[in-house]
């Protein structure tokens, strides 16, 4: 299992966010955007306190209280704390015979495009484990973690992850069959990759291509 002390920072990248929530346009003199049209217009409501308004275990309404250094949504009723935790997620750079494993998105955005097989991080979920499980998922094939590569925080969109936490793997078995996030998982040399969805991505393959 890794923790926070088998990283060595000076290895890791560290950026700033790219992402930032669009203000919405205003429409009418008293025109107030509504939730779900500031989801649609790219906020991300589980970043921004300001929009939590109910306890989701009892549905008393939010007070704002100084808890923990600052000010968050808490619940009056049962003291339930909103806490605004950063998305994770876990990605798998698998080689084999000199070349990466890449899938191309299904879904929005950057549909058509190419990326390293990676997903969210499940609640109570290893990060290596998740990163082999996207892996199968999208390609069919089962691997080996082997080791921790690399770290990229900055989230890209309004849905993505605010860190990627990259896996090395050895190739254990499968046939190619490309599912659930990606319609096409192939293999390619370094020298002609394909058109990539992520900053992220196209980082590691620069960083860690063999010489
Ligand atoms: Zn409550």
């Amino acid at each position: 299992m890794l923790n926070a002390k088998s990283l060595r920072c000076n290895d890791l990248l560290v950026t700033k966010p790219i992402w930032k929530p669009q203000e919405t346009t205003q429409t009418g003199r008293n025109h107030k955007p509504r939730t779900k049209e500031k989801i649609q217009q790219g906020y991300n409501p589980f970043m921004r306190p300001e929009l939590i308004k109910f306890c989701p275990l009892c549905g008393t309404g939010i007070s704002q209280q100084f808890r923990y250094g600052q000010e968050r949504p808490v619940c009056p009723a049962c003291d339930w704390i909103f806490f605004a935790d950063p998305k994770v997620a876990a990605a798998m750079l698998l080689e084999h015979d000199g070349q990466v494993l890449l899938v191309r998105r299904v879904n929005e955005p950057y549909r058509g495009l190419w990326t390293l097989p990676a997903g969210f991080v499940n609640a109570g979920e290893d990060p290596a484990a998740a990163a082999a499980r996207e892996c199968l998922e999208e390609t069919g094939l089962s691997v080996d973690v082997t080791g921790l590569l690399d770290i990229y925080t900055g989230r890209e969109h309004s849905r993505g992850a605010d860190f990627v936490i990259f896996f090395r793997g050895r190739l254990q078995g499968g046939n190619l069959n490309p599912a659930d996030d990606a319609d096409a998982a192939e293999w390619f040399d370094y020298s002609h990759l394909p058109p990539m969805a992520f900053r992220a991505t196209e980082f590691i393959l620069g960083k860690y291509q063999p010489k």
